[in-house]
């Protein structure tokens, strides 16, 4: 079975540890920011952000509802962005066997930039980045796989102090993410688990998905009037399409 992360949105803070340890411990640069009215900052993932908190403040009931959302790629178990980039260069995107961890390697730099769009927008979460005339390859969350060789979680799962990441094998994730969805149902009816079929970081959420990030859940990446099966229909074909 592979390794799956629970991100429990009902503990997050914004504190931004996560954010901060993935920068550290995969040497990225900082990025010029701008104030543009929020905590959030940068604007978005990029070839430099790979773990992003986003702040999303709207009115609900006539009251500010304020909630955050820890973005990163989802390392789908079956992955799109696999599939549309092996057409372009054979496991220039792999999918290790062990952790599950779905990776961009050095041999993404050979997709020329229209592919490199159609690698993103295959993404049902907007989550592969590049930087367009540079030649350079795609960038996005690695599952920390050098880390899990060596024993260790993930930076982003080691860092965060109130237990709002968690790691570890998908079966004990999957319980414990079933679990807590029970608790926080009692008191949040709204409270659901986004795409737990079809991908290994599975978040929770108390409210509705769109409130937290409009690429929260799978469906509002679909490009057209396409349904998400027909969607995954298209790109592996009936036998492999999800339910
Ligand atoms: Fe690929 Fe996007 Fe899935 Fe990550 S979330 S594995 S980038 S399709
Ligand atoms: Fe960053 Fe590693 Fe966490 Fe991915 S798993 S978001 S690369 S710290
Ligand atoms: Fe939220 Fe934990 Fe990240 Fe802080 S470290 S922003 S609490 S997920």
């Amino acid at each position: 079975m592979p390794k799956t992360f629970f991100i429990d949105l009902t503990k997050c803070t914004a504190c931004r540890g996560c954010q901060v340890a993935c920068k550290q411990w995969n040497k990225l640069p900082a990025e010029q920011t701008i104030q543009r009215g929020t905590h959030q900052n940068p604007a978005d993932v990029s070839v430099s952000t790979y773990k992003l908190v986003r702040f999303s403040e709207k009115e609900q009931g006539g009251k500010i509802k304020y909630v955050f959302f820890p973005d990163q790629c989802r390392h789908c178990l079956i992955p799109p962005c696999k599939e549309v980039g092996d057409g372009f260069v054979e496991n220039a995107v792999t999918q290790d066997p062990k952790s599950g961890a779905v990776v961009f390697t050095a041999a993404t730099a050979k997709f020329s930039d229209d592919q490199k769009q159609e690698v993103l927008e295959s993404c049902p979460y907007n989550i592969p980045r590049y930087e367009k005339g540079k030649g350079g390859p795609m960038a996005k969350c690695t599952m920390c796989f050098d880390r899990q060789a060596e024993g260790m979680v993930p930076a982003c799962v080691k860092s965060c102090p109130t237990g709002t990441m968690n790691f570890g094998e998908r079966g004990d994730m999957l319980a414990l993410a079933k679990k807590r969805l029970a608790e926080v149902k009692k008191s949040k009816p709204k409270a659901q688990l986004l795409n737990p079929e079809d991908v290994n970081v599975v978040y929770l959420v108390e409210e509705d998905p769109k409130l937290y990030h409009e690429w929260a859940v799978a469906e509002a990446s679909l490009p057209g009037p396409m349904t998400r099966k027909q969607f995954f229909a298209k790109v592996f074909g009936p036998a492999r399409s999800l339910a």
